[in-house]
């Protein structure tokens, strides 16, 4: 596997164990029939609980069943995942860093003692709701509402593009709170077999296809008190968990690019034309040598960030420069890999198709492109341009 400079020789041994165990399930239980997958539009729901076992879902939390793992360690979780498939890594990162991570965070006793240990296993599915059919880059115009109906909330509203909602048990809901003043945001659990929820599938995607995607349709949801997130209001809640994902969205992308990396240097091997393999040729080695290098930028970036968020430095801005970056990066190459393999990668016997197909999605979600671009803007001139 490209490590061209050798990043991985300073993994210590836990971190190791976590990449080659993240590889080997990818390469035993994901890649023989995540193309299958891809065109069924299904995801690979035994998995759910394996990777549960395994300890894929929020392994850097601490207590609850999570061992705090280093953020290098989960990273490297994240990009072997994402090898196999966005799917994969989207279930991972929507289970950890937007169910759990909220929960541990901003989670009274018993809600932590209820839902963490199940979630961290893969024995309860959760997703998280946050954008809306009219507010996706600005969610914090959101217009799901809860009000306070004595011993509880009744909450209104509807959610859409929510990864795993049409499987899931619970929803972290966010929603404006209008019992009190100035209407802050709030963080919700709701069970999704609740009276009121719907959750409808979207079934015409054509990225991120081995994923399951869904709305949320709350009508007169009634929840009690104790399902509200007691540590948190505004909306400091759901976006502290977005930088949870995008820190693993900036590793996981260099995994779809390697791996369709992988694939290109393996059959500029073995594809003969002219009378021997089209390796041989400048033009080939020009995109291999391209794709090699940009990889490894990003995985420099990478490594940097997970040094930052170990020691609490980490700055959301310092997230979104990798995620959009590593993202762009990632759909780029992926793009070089499919032209390589000529007229056998449009399929999907071959990765990168998909992992480009995929990269549209990643570009777009977490925060599309554009708007990490005017979060670098404003970092680096104080100047808010995307109000
Ligand atoms: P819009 O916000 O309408 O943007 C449209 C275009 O306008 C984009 O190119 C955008 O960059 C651009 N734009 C917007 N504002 C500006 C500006 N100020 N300046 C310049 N350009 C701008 N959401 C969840 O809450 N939970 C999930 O689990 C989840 N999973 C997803 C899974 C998939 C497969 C997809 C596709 C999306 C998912 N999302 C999820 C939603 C995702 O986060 C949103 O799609 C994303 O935030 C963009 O919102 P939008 O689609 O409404 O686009």
């Amino acid at each position: 596997m490209l490590d061209f400079v050798q990043l991985e020789a300073d993994l210590d041994q836990e971190e190791r164990l976590i990449r080659d165990t993240a590889r080997e399930f990818v390469e035993e239980h994901v890649k023989p029939d995540i193309g299958e997958h891809f065109e069924e539009g299904t995801f690979p729901t035994e998995l759910i609980s394996e990777m549960g076992e395994l300890g894929f879902y929020a392994p850097n939390l601490e207590g609850y069943g999570s061992p705090n793992v280093s953020e290098t360690a989960y990273g490297l979780l994240m990009q072997e995942l994402e090898a196999g498939d966005s799917g994969l890594r989207s279930m991972a990162s929507v289970q950890g860093a937007l169910v759990m991570y909220p929960i541990h965070a901003y989670g009274s006793e018993a809600q932590k003692e209820e839902w963490l240990p199940k979630l961290g296993q893969g024995e309860a599915v959760g997703c998280f709701g946050l954008t809306e059919p009219e507010h996706g880059s600005n969610p914090s115009g959101m217009e799901t509402y809860a009000e306070a109906d004595g011993d509880g909330y009744v909450i209104n509203g509807s959610k859409t593009w929510i990864t795993n909602s049409p499987i899931s048990d619970v929803a972290i809901v966010w929603a404006r709170d209008r019992s009190a003043e100035d209407n802050p945001v709030r963080g919700f659990l709701v069970e999704t077999d609740r009276d009121g929820v719907s959750t409808n599938k979207i079934t015409e995607k054509l990225s991120l296809r081995a994923s399951i995607t869904g709305e949320i349709g709350l009508n007169d949801v009634h929840v009690p008190e104790e399902n509200v997130l007691p540590g948190v209001t505004g909306m400091k809640g759901p976006l502290s968990c977005l930088t949870q994902a995008r820190y693993g969205i900036a590793w996981g992308a260099i995994g779809a690019a390697r791996d369709a990396f992988e694939e290109a240097r393996q059959y500029a091997q073995d594809r003969e034309q002219f009378g021997g393999p089209i390796g041989r040729f400048q033009l080939q080695q020009r995109k291999l040598a391209e794709m090699a290098t940009q990889i490894t930028l990003a995985q420099l970036l990478a490594y940097r960030l997970a040094e930052l968020k170990e020691r609490g430095d980490m700055q959301p801005q310092h997230v979104s420069m990798a995620k959009r970056n590593n993202v762009r990066m990632a759909r780029d190459q992926t793009r070089v890999a499919r032209e390589m393999l000529g007229g056998n990668g449009i399929t999907t016997d071959y990765s990168p198709m998909r992992h480009m197909a995929n990269m549209e999605t990643v570009y777009t979600y977490e925060g599309t492109h554009d708007i990490h671009t005017l979060v670098l803007g404003e970092a680096l001139t104080g100047i808010k341009a995307y109000q």
